[in-house]
């Protein structure tokens, strides 16, 4: 964490009090939340929709923070408190994670993309780690407090942040990738995620590529080849660095062989074709996000043994095609963490052709934020689902319902079951097990199916 006193703070940002009685005060990372919040931390009081931060300035100051910020135009500061005030909080938060990413001098992988984002984070975290000190983004604090709180909780002697870089709207990844200025840029990805933000696929593409912007001098530009919307932007750009991966042969680094398991993927690439290279993860689309972390950790130095060992003990965070052993022998593919059509599409393809000894159940929710051509979006995965290779569909929600109307045109009524209601949903889920099928959860976020998984695992 950064540890600073009161007094360098107000070297770092723009403050507007007198500080000098507090200022050998020693702060220790910062905090937005009053109940987590840790001895020497620096209080950030945001304005939320709902509830105004300030209000909890004194009651953060009592559980131990050193020192608070507080926004000008809020009335009344208290007296007598290490405040510092500033212009407006949450920028003085981004500017004292610049100033402070600078001072430390690290190296910085930045990561955006639709989907695959934490995953590919967590991958170049892993491989990197066998040869520095490293550390990344925590869950998904990727956005425009989350990434400046993820910087102000590098150690001083970290070596390099793998940071997550999230939007929702053009200009916010260019806003990250200036404050961040990583030396290693990744777009892992364009889906369909934001595209009632954003409009269409193109605007989401050149949304990602904002993060070129940031790329520090010599830095490295890494993308999915396979994109030409990537491709052509790409192309348009001169004096980068700039590497492919991808499943195309016109990749710099593509796959040769992929063999999958029930518990992860070998495979091997052009670069290196004598290594044999395994994630403990499943899913076609985690090869490609590895190849992506091959491609950071050649860059940042690393030899090929480094890079296997590194991607060979990966660990993901939850939710992302998590493996589970559930009721009466069935295997639970748990990726209820997130949902969009290309990763919906992406887990059933997986699902369709994986173990041929198990038969396939998928429980699928709504995908959330796809804008005016949601249902048709939905309708699309229904017309998706192949009746020879599962052999029940449950949906849950009412995008869902899409889903299954159009499923029943292949499956029939009494192969496919919409929910509204999960308790029902997973009353219904357990009646129709067997034993030994593969069960693949997803859906969106806010769909919180993980619930589902945890009602099927065995003796939770
Ligand atoms: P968020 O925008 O919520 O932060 P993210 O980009 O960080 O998402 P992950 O959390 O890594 O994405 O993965 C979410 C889901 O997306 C995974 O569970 C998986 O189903 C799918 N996914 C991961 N990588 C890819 C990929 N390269 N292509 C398509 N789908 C992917
Ligand atoms: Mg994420």
């Amino acid at each position: 964490m950064m540890k600073r006193t009161v007094k360098q703070i107000a070297n770092m940002i723009k403050i507007e009090n007198d500080i000098t009685e507090f200022q050998d005060n020693v702060i220790s990372g910062a905090c937005i939340d009053t109940r987590v919040i840790q001895e020497g931390n620096l209080y950030v009081p945001l304005k939320g929709r709902f509830v105004d931060g300030h209000q909890y300035v004194e009651a953060a100051i009592n559980s131990g923070a050193g020192a608070s910020l507080w926004q000008k135009d809020v009335p009344n500061p208290p007296h007598g408190l290490p405040i510092i005030i500033v212009e407006d909080v949450l920028t003085a938060l981004q500017e004292l994670a610049r100033a402070y990413l600078q001072e430390l001098n690290i190296k910085v992988v930045g990561v955006t993309g639709s989907n695959g984002k934490t995953t590919t984070k967590d991958m170049v975290a892993s491989v990197l780690s066998q040869k520095y000190k490293v550390q990344k983004t925590i869950g998904n604090y990727n956005g425009r407090q989350g990434l400046p709180l993820t910087v102000l909780s590098l150690k001083e002697d970290t070596e390099v942040a793998v940071l997550e870089m999230g939007m929702s709207a053009r200009g916010e990844i260019e806003f990250l990738t200036r404050l961040a200025r990583p030396n290693v840029a990744i777009i892992t990805n364009i889906g369909e995620a934001h595209l009632q933000d954003l409009g269409s696929r193109e605007a989401i593409a050149d949304a990602k590529m904002e993060i070129v912007k940031g790329l520090s001098r010599d830095g490295l530009f890494i993308y999915l080849g396979d994109e030409p919307l990537l491709r052509e932007r790409a192309q348009a750009i001169s004096d980068v660095r700039i590497q492919t991966f991808g499943k195309k042969q016109e990749n710099d680094i593509y796959p040769i062989t992929i063999n999958q398991d029930e518990n992860g993927s070998a495979y091997s690439v052009n670069m290196e074709p004598d290594s044999q290279l395994y994630i403990p993860v499943l899913g076609e689309y985690n090869v490609l996000n590895s190849l992506a972390a091959i491609l950071a950790g050649r860059e940042l130095g690393l030899s090929m043994e480094e890079i296997k060992n590194g991607l060979s003990s990966v660990k993901l965070t939850a939710m992302r095609m998590e493996v589970l052993d559930g009721l009466n022998g069935i295997k639970i593919i748990n990726d209820a963490y997130n949902a969009s059509p290309t990763s919906t599409k992406a887990a059933l393809n997986l699902v369709m052709d994986l173990d041929k000894s198990r038969e396939k159940i998928v429980v699928l929710g709504d995908m959330l934020e796809l804008g005016e051509a949601e249902k048709d979006f939905h309708r699309e995965i229904g017309r998706f689902l192949q009746p020879s290779k599962i052999k029940y569909v449950f949906t849950y929600g009412e995008l869902g319902y899409y889903i299954a109307e159009e499923a029943k045109k292949q499956f029939g009524a009494d192969r496919v079951f919409n929910f509204v209601n999960k308790q029902e949903l997973i009353q219904s889920i357990i009646s129709h097990i067997q034993g030994n099928e593969l069960v693949l959860i997803k859906g969106s976020r806010g769909m919180e199916l993980e619930e589902v998984a945890t009602s099927l695992v065995e003796n939770k």
